[in-house]
């Protein structure tokens, strides 16, 4: 999978997307991560936003740099899914990024910033319009790796074994490690006792019932 980003801050991703789980998609080549941005498509590098027709506060990034940027990640291809990010959106889930990890080699995420993009981007390619959930932040920079990391997890190979996907067996939001009992301002804190029985069958109604459903 090949994840094209539109943003005016690519060093924002660096420290997440070099650790970790993230990391090794990418040394293994399971995905590859390409930044674009829109001041290295803009006439003059310093001027890539501008205010707002109809007024109100803040600025908006404008058109022209942003679609070359897209053009650019475009290259010669048809059919890339491009998505618009948007606190406005259709609702970014598990079973979208499960879908688009089997449908699509490319996407192509544009990151807005400040007050927005120009809307005429989202109309000239038809973008899909999606949102990360109901708030608003500064950037698409968060949601853009929000979103990457939700589908590249969903690439076969990716967490090593198709087991270990959550949403395929009883994961449970309550886990447990060594030690089993943990004292903290004299109180111990001890391990269900169902989790060192050995029981599986037990173990598994014990995690089925703890288990809040995810996207499937
Ligand atoms: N007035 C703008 C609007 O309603 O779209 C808000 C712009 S927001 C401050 C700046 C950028 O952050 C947006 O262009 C978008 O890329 C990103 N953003 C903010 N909240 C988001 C969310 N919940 N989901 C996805 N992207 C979001």
């Amino acid at each position: 999978m090949i994840f094209h980003i539109i943003t005016l801050f690519p060093n924002s991703f660096d420290s997440y997307i070099n650790e970790s789980i993230l990391a090794r998609a990418i040394k293994t080549k399971k995905i590859k991560i390409k930044f674009y941005n829109p001041r290295d498509f803009a006439n003059n590098k310093r001027q890539v936003d501008d205010r707002p027709y109809g007024g109100g506060p803040g600025m908006v990034i404008k058109a022209e740099p942003v679609i070359k940027a897209v053009l650019k990640a475009m290259g010669k291809k048809t059919g890339v899914k491009i998505i618009f990010l948007s606190p406005s959106g259709k609702q970014f889930d598990n079973s979208y990024a499960k879908k688009i990890s089997k449908t699509h080699k490319e996407i192509i995420i544009i990151a807005g910033h400040y007050e927005g993009i120009d809307a005429r981007v989202k109309k000239i390619f038809k973008t899909e319009d999606l949102t990360i959930g109901p708030y608003v932040l500064t950037g698409g920079e968060l949601p853009a790796m929000l979103i990457v990391d939700v589908i590249t997890r969903q690439i076969e190979g990716v967490l090593g074994d198709a087991q270990s996907l959550e949403e395929n067996r009883n994961a449970s939001p309550e886990v447990y490690t060594r030690p089993e009992s943990f004292k903290y301002k004299n109180k111990n804190y001890k391990v269900p006792k169902v989790l060192l029985s050995g029981n599986h069958k037990e173990i598994e109604e014990w995690r089925q019932n703890k288990n809040s459903k995810i996207g499937s």
